[in-house]
This record gives structure tokens, sequence and C-alpha cells, in this order.
């Protein structure tokens, strides 16, 4: 199935990256672009990290490491899991890849097939529902929902769970909706997975940090229950601004009873990418063993950004946007503007020079939504949203 032609032709896209390039295009054409668009950190990486990474190249790292991440690197994640999470976790559970992306396309892969059913949330990260569609399973959106402050429902989720489901997509922090599921809704949910001890779980933990208003984020490693068929996927991307990096990493079972998908794992790397640059694994301990001021800098910037972003959406005629607890986006309902949202945010970069994302690029739900990605200074969401305020004005 995976050999055909046609898997690949169900690959979907990450829509980002097109309004990234048309942006750019529009920008190299001299025109003043915003862009509000790419879900990227807009801060450089720490210059310790930069540093480790350098020092790395000096000394020699110049070779392939191990497929499953140095030691010294699994070692350091284990160290910042604990501190996280409470949990402690062995570092031969811990594979580093390049970037967070390959541990969802491995632990959907290890469960898709046709006549397997994953669960996702939608609106969610279009990757999710593409690599679904790769292995020619049914992708099964699970509905997030704005009344619910863009939180799972664990209600809604175990009543889509049939016998045909073999995996369950979680993401909080959220993207595109910046929602947190609270601890006691996640509770919940492990509680009713219980009844289903044949679905796997994969738990996308990017943002895990990127939290305000005293917000805590639970890991479901925190549920030594389900350990044994849980896949957390984690990485350097954002907390460290290290998106071109490619650095991630993901705490997988590893036992006879968790099916051995570690090893599963470590075999799909040693065939595809034999292993992540050693520089960016010796960039990767700094980043967490060492000072974490500019991430605590980063976080408060994203804090003022997002009040003001939240401020200006609601002042505009037609929208509304509840305030989000983490990443760093929002998404505000446009639907009373008469607008389409792809229409608009293609008419808003066109037109204003705002680049922002149609709420339909993550998912069925995602119609009468925009996403705003406020990694951008707040002079510059200033100006975009006084552009689209008049935008709007003109073209009720
Ligand atoms: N998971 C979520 C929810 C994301 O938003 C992103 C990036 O936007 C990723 C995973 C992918 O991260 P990476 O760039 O490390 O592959």
């Amino acid at each position: 199935m995976l050999q055909t032609i046609a898997a690949f032709d169900r690959i979907g896209e990450e829509n980002a990256f097109a309004v990234l390039a048309r942006a750019t295009a529009l920008a190299a054409e001299g025109k003043d672009i915003i862009n509000l668009g790419i879900g990227q950190p807009d801060f450089r990486t720490p210059d310790h990290i930069v540093e480790a990474a350098i020092k790395a190249l000096r000394d020699g790292h110049h070779g392939y490491t191990p497929a499953t991440g140095l030691l010294a690197t699994r070692e350091a994640v284990a160290r910042r899991t604990l501190t996280t999470t409470g949990v402690e976790v062995s570092p031969d559970t811990i594979m580093i890849l390049p970037g967070g992306k390959p541990t969802m396309y491995a632990a959907i892969v290890m469960f898709g097939e046709p006549g397997a059913e994953i669960l996702y949330p939608d609106p969610g990260f279009p990757i999710y529902r593409s690599m679904i569609e790769f292995t020619g399973a049914t992708p099964v959106p699970v509905p997030i929902r704005e009344e619910n402050g863009f939180a799972f429902s664990a209600e809604e989720t175990l009543a889509l769970i049939t016998p045909r489901t073999r995996l369950l997509i979680l993401n909080s922090p959220a993207n595109p909706t910046g929602g947190v599921t609270p601890r006691a809704e996640i509770e919940k949910l492990v509680k009713g997975l219980e009844k289903h001890p044949d679905v796997a779980i994969l738990s996308d933990e990017i943002y895990d940090v990127m939290t305000y208003d005293g917000e805590s984020h639970c890991s479901l490693l925190e549920f030594p229950e389900i350990r044994e068929r849980l896949i957390v996927l984690n990485g350097w991307s954002k907390t460290w601004a290290m998106t071109g990096w490619r650095l991630g990493w993901s705490i997988w079972p590893n036992s006879e009873q968790g099916g051995r998908l570690y090893d599963k794992v470590r075999k799909l790397a040693v065939n595809c990418w034999s292993c992540v640059n050693a520089p960016a694994q010796h960039a990767g301990i700094a980043a967490i063993d060492g000072p974490q001021d500019a991430v605590d800098a980063m976080m408060k910037a994203f804090d003022r950004r997002r009040k003001l972003v939240v401020e200006g959406l609601n002042k505009l005629p037609g929208v509304s946007c509840i305030t989000p607890k983490g990443a760093f986006y929002a998404f505000p309902n446009i639907s009373e503007t008469g607008w389409k949202a792809k229409k608009l945010a293609s008419a808003l970069l066109e037109e204003t020079g705002v680049a922002l994302i149609g709420g339909p690029d993550f998912g069925i739900l995602g119609e009468g939504y925009i996403r705003l990605s406020y990694a951008n200074s707040e002079e510059n969401i200033l100006r975009a949203l006084e552009r689209v305020e008049k935008f709007l004005g003109q073209n009720p």
C-alpha cells in the first residue's frame, strides 16, 4: 500500500509553508509584508546553544551518531522530562529525530492501514490527517470546540472510539487554537481509555512549556496505566527557537508488552535518516542544561503580544477571539464578518500584506476561523491589526 504512487497522491500539505512562500515572493516585489502566518518563534536561537554546535564541529563531531541519538542527548531529555513532568523515563525509551514531524510519521505509519481508524484533533496540525491518509487508514476527526476553550472533550473523544480505532492523537497546548486541555479532562480521558486497551496514543507535547495565566500542561506521561501504549512527541523547535535545526525527541514504550515500538522506530531511523546531525544534538544538550533566561524572556514577549492580539481582534467588526492559554497562536472566530476564512486570508495577504492562515487549512471545523501566529513584534502586530480593521471596514 505504501509503495504505490496513489498513496503519495493522498499526502496533503501544510499550507503555512505555501503562505510563507507567497509572502516571501510579495516581499521580494517590494511589498511591505507582515507575517503572522508561519508557526515559528521570531527569536534567534540563544547564543550559548549556537556556541555549543560550533564547539561540537570544532571538536570533530562530524560523523554518524547512534540512530537513536547520542546517549548524552537522550540523558539530557530524560533530565528535562523529570523536571517538566515529574516522571522518570529511561534514556532507552528516548529517540532523537530530525524534528517533531518524523515522530508523527513514524507513529502514524506504525498504526495506520486500510480498515484502521485514527482519531485526530480538528482543527489541528494538518500533518496528522495528511499522514493518516497516506497510510490508507480512515481519519476520524475529534471536534475541538471554541465553546470548550479549544480543549479536548474526553466524552466526545471516547465516544468516537470503535473496534477499528488503532491510534488517538492528542495535542495540548494546541496548534492552531492555542487551546490547553485541563488536567481533569485528561484524567477523564485516560480513565475512559482503560476500557480500550488496544488504542495507542500519540501525545504531541511540543508546546509543553508554552502556557500562560498560570495554566500548566498535563503530560500523558503522568499516567503509568497507559505508558506501554503511549508515544510522546516533543522537540527543540519551538521552546528554544530552533525550527531550522531539525531536532526533536520522542518517548516510546520499550518492552515486550509495549510491542517493542522503540526498536521499530530505531529501525525506521536506520533506514531513512541514519541519525540527527551530531552538532545539533550537542546544541540540544546545551539548550536543556543551559540557562533558560532566553526562553523566559521569549515567553514574556509572547504573553504581551498575546494580550495585544486578543484585545485588537475583539475590537474588529464581526470578529471575536477567546484568549488562548498556550502556544503562540490566536484563533479568532470571523464567521460574523460574512467572509469565508480562506478567502479572507488570501485577500488580506494580497491586498494588505498581512499573512495569516485560513482555519480550513487545519480541518473541517476550521471554517469560520483564521489563525494568527503572534511570533512577530508588538509594533508589527499593531500595524497588522490596523490594516485588517481598515480592510474589513472597506470590504464588509
Ligand atoms: N506538532 C505541532 C503541534 C506543531 O505545531 C509543529 C510545528 O508547527 C510540529 C509538531 C512540528 O515540529 P517540527 O518543526 O519540530 O517538526
